[in-house]
């Protein structure tokens, strides 16, 4: 039965990637045009917030907690910052048209096969001619953007009063952040072409596996030996807030190992809480930045969210859709893995398709072009999803009685960062995963005091 479903699922995949490789589609053109189609929808969107910036009073729901004064900042920073959004999406879209048009991927492989036989390396290692090709392609492309980075933490956060960061953190961050992506990522890829390579065409299952494990031991490895790099995290001390956090967690029995402070106040005064680790042993970080602008049941009742994410397990259902996600891009990528026509519409030699050793690495990378368009489908999928879990968690936190104090504290969150009073619905599905401010609160107002949770609990 199996066995009859995957022969059949591979005819189907053969077929369609006979169909596929056809001399006649031009891939670079459907490329370029589709990434057009998509900078023009997210132009098309932002238009649509812009008027909401213009607007004098802020929405009923936040009329009663937002000054006057607060309501212009917050209206100024976000027409700032969506301007900067603006300009960078149209700097990304034309760099990545320019490196198609100058064919630079292509440019950049024969260059990397250059360097490879300078240094008497050869070209027939295909994982190590990729590794450097890949190297020399992120790099082409991740360096432009690092003026609109400093601009947008020493200009754009900075008028609005929120740069904590100096020049120097800023430039060890950059440092910090390349070595680890070359530290990471290069081995990754290395194991990611080396499965395909060895598996053929049943890569999908094996690549599947591999790519699960990396992603729960980062899980492990980020907390512990990443994010130390970047921010200090020290046990909160003992007083009111540590013993009423600990109460919730027994309550709850949430398996509470560590309870931390995060110095996020170094970088930024934005401000924020969450909880990570193994499923019998997990640790929540708090924010220095909320604790200092929070009462201490508002700290609790933003904690009582967090918990909701646990209670019903959203972190582990959130994995597994961008498992299914990627099941998916794979299955399809395995009907472009041979296609000569991708190849040579970018510019490779077709033959490379085909003949063995394959560089696997530029048909993913040019198959990631031409699927790159859905990425605004799944945003919006996604994004439906991760809302639907926040009103839940804000739920869970009104059936622990919460309600008031979340309420509160999210007003007060939503003054300390600024956020946008007033949103576009279409602009707010595509960029926000949450959903806006006055919906949570209207959502809570709305929640009648039914305590599904603490009847279950009861029984413990
Ligand atoms: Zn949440």
């Amino acid at each position: 039965m199996t066995n009859s479903i995957v022969a059949a699922l591979e005819g189907v995949i053969s077929r369609l990637a006979a169909l596929a490789d056809n001399p006649k589609i031009n891939y670079q053109q459907l490329v370029i045009i589709s990434t057009w189609l998509q900078t023009a929808f997210e132009v098309y969107i932002i238009r649509r917030q812009v008027p909401c910036y213009h607007r004098t009073e802020p929405p009923p729901a936040l009329k009663n907690h937002l000054s006057g004064e607060t309501f212009k900042k917050a209206q100024v920073y976000s027409k700032d910052r969506t301007g900067f959004a603006l300009s960078k999406l149209m700097f990304d879209q034309l760099l990545g048209w320019g490196l198609i048009k100058v064919g630079g991927y292509a440019g950049l492989w024969s260059f990397a096969g250059k360097v490879m036989n300078s240094v008497g390396l050869g070209q027939n290692r295909v994982i190590t001619h990729s590794l450097l090709w890949m190297t020399l392609l992120t790099l082409s492309t991740s360096i432009p953007g690092l003026p609109w980075s400093y601009y947008q933490t020493f200009v754009l956060e900075q008028k609005h009063g929120f740069n904590k960061s100096t020049v120097k953190l800023w430039i060890m961050d950059t440092i910090k952040t390349y070595t680890l992506a070359a530290v990471i990522g290069l081995p990754v890829l290395a194991g990611f072409l080396r499965i395909i390579e060895l598996a053929g065409k049943n890569f999908v299952p094996w690549l599947m596996l591999f790519l699960l494990g990396i992603q729960l031991s980062l899980q492990i490895v980020y907390p512990t030996f990443i994010q130390p790099l970047f921010n200090k995290l020290e046990p909160l001390p003992q007083g009111e807030l540590r013993t009423k956090v600990e109460e919730l967690a027994s309550q709850l029995g949430f398996p509470l190992k560590h309870l931390y402070v995060i110095d996020g106040s170094k970088r930024s005064s934005h401000s924020n809480a969450y909880f990570y680790g193994l499923p019998w042993s997990k640790h929540i970080v708090i924010y220095d930045t909320l604790i200092k602008d929070s009462s201490v049941d508002e700290v609790v009742a933003v904690l009582g969210h967090e918990l909701g994410h646990w209670y019903y397990a959203h972190p582990t259902k959130l994995l597994v859709i961008t498992q299914l996600h990627l099941l998916l891009t794979l299955t399809i990528f395995s009907i472009f893995i041979h296609n000569k026509a991708l190849y040579s519409s970018f510019g490779f030699d077709p033959s490379l398709a085909v003949t063995a050793p394959q560089p696997i690495c530029i048909g993913f990378m040019l198959f990631q072009l031409v699927l790159e368009p859905t990425d605004a489908l799944v945003k919006f999928l996604l994004h439906a999803e991760t809302r639907r879990m926040e009103y839940q968690a804000d739920e869970f936190a009104a059936e622990l009685d919460k309600k008031e104090d979340l309420k509160s504290a999210l007003i007060k969150l939503h003054i300390t960062n600024l956020s946008s009073p007033h949103n576009d619905w279409l602009y707010s599905m595509y960029h926000h995963s949450h959903p806006t401010l006055p919906e949570r609160l209207g959502a809570m107002d709305e929640w009648k005091g039914q305590k599904r949770v603490l009847k279950g609990k009861k029984e413990l």
